[in-house]
């Protein structure tokens, strides 16, 4: 099964979900207290606007499903490229008040700085988010340096922002997949490391039931590779291992690549992490990235897909 489908979810199972697991990751690790209080504040805000987004409409995209799996045949992920109309008026308030909680969750004058640009609009909230949606780490860094602004943060602040909306067309354009053959078997073909969607990174890997899932970092989209191999470079071979740091704890894993020093965690889970929890499975797995940067390894770029219309 190379992508899953997995089941819409309620605001309140999601809810749930998340508040059962900082319960249990405060328990076992109190001194995330701060990381925790600040995650609850932002998860909470995404949910909501997940919330509206869910119940609002979606633009009306011409992505017709042979258009998309030609995309997908060539290795350029669905939206990549795509100008795709953003319900800014819907974002922004979510956009200003994950600013509030950075500032108050230790972010402070950095976050407030980020908030007053978008407020006093030196900084437009819909070309912010359009540059997110399209993964384009560049445009954002430049609009950082323009306003004085911390590029990691704004990076931060517009993600979580216009992560539902991501979230929300990768399962309009890639759910009905299943009733267009070819887009379905465009899918199943995808063999690549990177989001078939948007073209990002997994967060990590939930292994469940044997299968060895990616889970995209920004829209959660789940899919697997064909071979054990490294999702950053494909690498298979001896340079390519998988470690527990942890001798105790077989169940939470590093797979370590010499071929690009890249690293991606995997954990096995009873069930995979709906949207947007897969925030909350990376602080859980703190641990491991601690592990894997002592040993040299790093998280690599985000990929540019070339030109942007
Ligand atoms: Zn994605
Ligand atoms: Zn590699």
């Amino acid at each position: 099964m190379p992508f899953l489908t997995l089941e819409a979810v309620s605001r309140e199972s999601r809810l749930a979900e998340a508040a059962a697991r900082w319960d249990a990751l405060l328990a076992a690790r109190p001194d995330l207290e701060p990381a925790v209080a600040l995650q609850r504040q932002l998860i909470g805000l995404v949910v909501e606007l997940a919330q509206t987004i869910e119940h609002g409409r979606l633009p009306r995209l011409s992505l017709p499903p042979k258009y998309l799996a030609a995309k997908l045949s060539r290795g350029v992920p669905a939206l990549a490229g795509e100008p795709i109309p953003l319900p800014v008026a819907a974002l922004r308030p979510t956009l200003v008040r994950l600013c509030e909680e950075l500032s108050s969750g230790g972010a402070g004058g950095a976050a407030d700085r980020i908030r007053a640009s978008i407020e006093e609009t030196r900084m437009d909230a819909g070309s912010l988010l359009s540059a997110s949606l399209a993964r384009d780490q560049t445009a954002i860094r430049t609009g950082a340096a323009h306003g004085g602004l911390a590029a990691d943060l704004l990076w931060l602040v517009a993600e979580l922002t216009v992560s539902p909306f991501a979230h929300a067309l990768q399962r309009a354009l890639l759910t009905p997949a299943c009733d267009d053959a070819e887009l379905a078997s465009a899918l199943a073909k995808w063999n690549r490391g990177y989001c078939p969607a948007c073209g990002s990174w997994p967060a990590l890997a939930e292994v469940a039931s044997s299968h060895r899932v990616l889970r995209c970092s920004f829209c959660a989209f789940a899919w697997e590779l064909r071979a054990h191999s490294c999702v950053h470079c494909g690498e298979e071979g001896e340079k390519f291992v998988t470690v527990a740091p942890n001798e105790e704890r077989l169940d939470r894993r590093l797979e370590l690549c010499a071929g690009c020093g890249a690293y991606l965690k995997t954990v096995d889970v009873p069930a995979l992490s709906p949207f947007p929890l897969i925030a909350i499975a990376d602080l859980e797995t703190m641990d491991l990235d601690l592990a894997a940067m002592e040993r040299g390894y790093t998280r690599p770029a985000l990929r540019d897909f070339g030109p942007r219309r």
